[in-house]
């Protein structure tokens, strides 16, 4: 019997992800950042800024959403139409801001919007079923875990940490020792205003300029990792595990005996729609 381990794209052991909230021009100095590193990272959107035609100052243009969403660097997200506290709220209530929020983004950007960033972050069984309704497949809070865990659940999804701590927390996922059975993902967040408030965008550069010369990580919007471990999770196995079929159209990577010799074996490609024989 051999164990099949998750393993992200060219069987990278990590990945990294970052998330901004509240779509502000500042959102645009980082966006220049990532663009000069390769980062990838999801930009989370209220949309009642835009109510009645109007495209206030202190707000990304609907034309700049609409070219950061086609740039494969980044994903746009929705994070509540008006940006309420949901757990305060009624559920009709709440589904409705989520809705709105999907429809407008999906209006300005013309791609579907299935990534969520829980407005101030507190959440409840509340949001999560209005969350649900919406057919938003993950959802992230503000809880910081300092781990590098892939989430239980997706609706609750715990970054790693906000960014003012990424780079202890980066020195520490760079140390993670690459034979580790589990995959591992860092994932920081913020808002971009925080940099001109405490005038420190030389913090976010040093990290970017850390991270993008390791070539053992995998950088990802939120919404690739969840559309990679969903098609992970999607392999079929021959009864006895030596036979695994990919049926979805998403090239995955496993590392094979990972849990008793996590460093034993190269990881192996189960491509797109083929079925693989594992072993004999
Ligand atoms: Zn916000």
């Amino acid at each position: 019997m051999k164990s099949f381990v998750l393993r992200f794209p060219n069987g990278k052991t990590k990945a990294m992800t970052f998330s901004y909230d509240d779509g502000i021009p500042a959102d645009l100095r980082l966006i220049e950042l990532m663009k000069k590193y390769g980062i990838k990272g999801t930009f989370n959107i209220n949309t009642f800024h835009y109510e009645n035609g109007n495209e206030p100052e202190n707000r990304l243009k609907k034309s700049e959403l609409k070219e950061i969403a086609d740039n494969p660097l980044f994903e746009i997200a929705c994070h509540g139409h008006t940006h309420p506290h949901y757990t305060f709220l009624p559920q009709s209530v709440v589904t409705d801001d989520i809705m709105t929020n999907r429809k407008e983004i999906e209006a300005i950007t013309d791609k579907i919007i299935r990534g969520f960033a829980y407005p101030y972050g507190p959440y409840n069984e509340i949001s999560e079923e209005s969350i649900k309704a919406a057919d938003i497949v993950y959802a992230r809070t503000v809880k910081s875990t300092n781990d590098f865990f892939l989430p239980e659940n997706w609706l609750q999804w715990h970054p790693t940490c906000h960014h003012k701590n990424s780079l202890e927390l980066y020195d520490k996922f760079e140390a993670f020792n690459r034979a580790v059975s589990n995959p591992v993902v860092m994932y920081v967040w913020g808002h971009t205003y925080e940099f001109d408030n405490d005038n420190n965008w030389e913090l976010i550069e040093e990290l970017f300029k850390r991270c993008h010369k390791n070539h053992d990580i995998w950088f990802a919007t939120n919404m690739e990792i969840y559309n990679y471990v969903k098609a992970f999770k999607s392999l079929v196995f021959s009864a006895d595990g030596k036979t695994v079929h990919n049926p979805s159209r998403t090239d995955v990577f496993a590392l094979l005996d990972g849990y008793w010799e996590p460093d034993s074996g190269t990881p192996i490609l189960v491509p797109a729609g083929e079925t693989v024989k594992l072993y004999d």
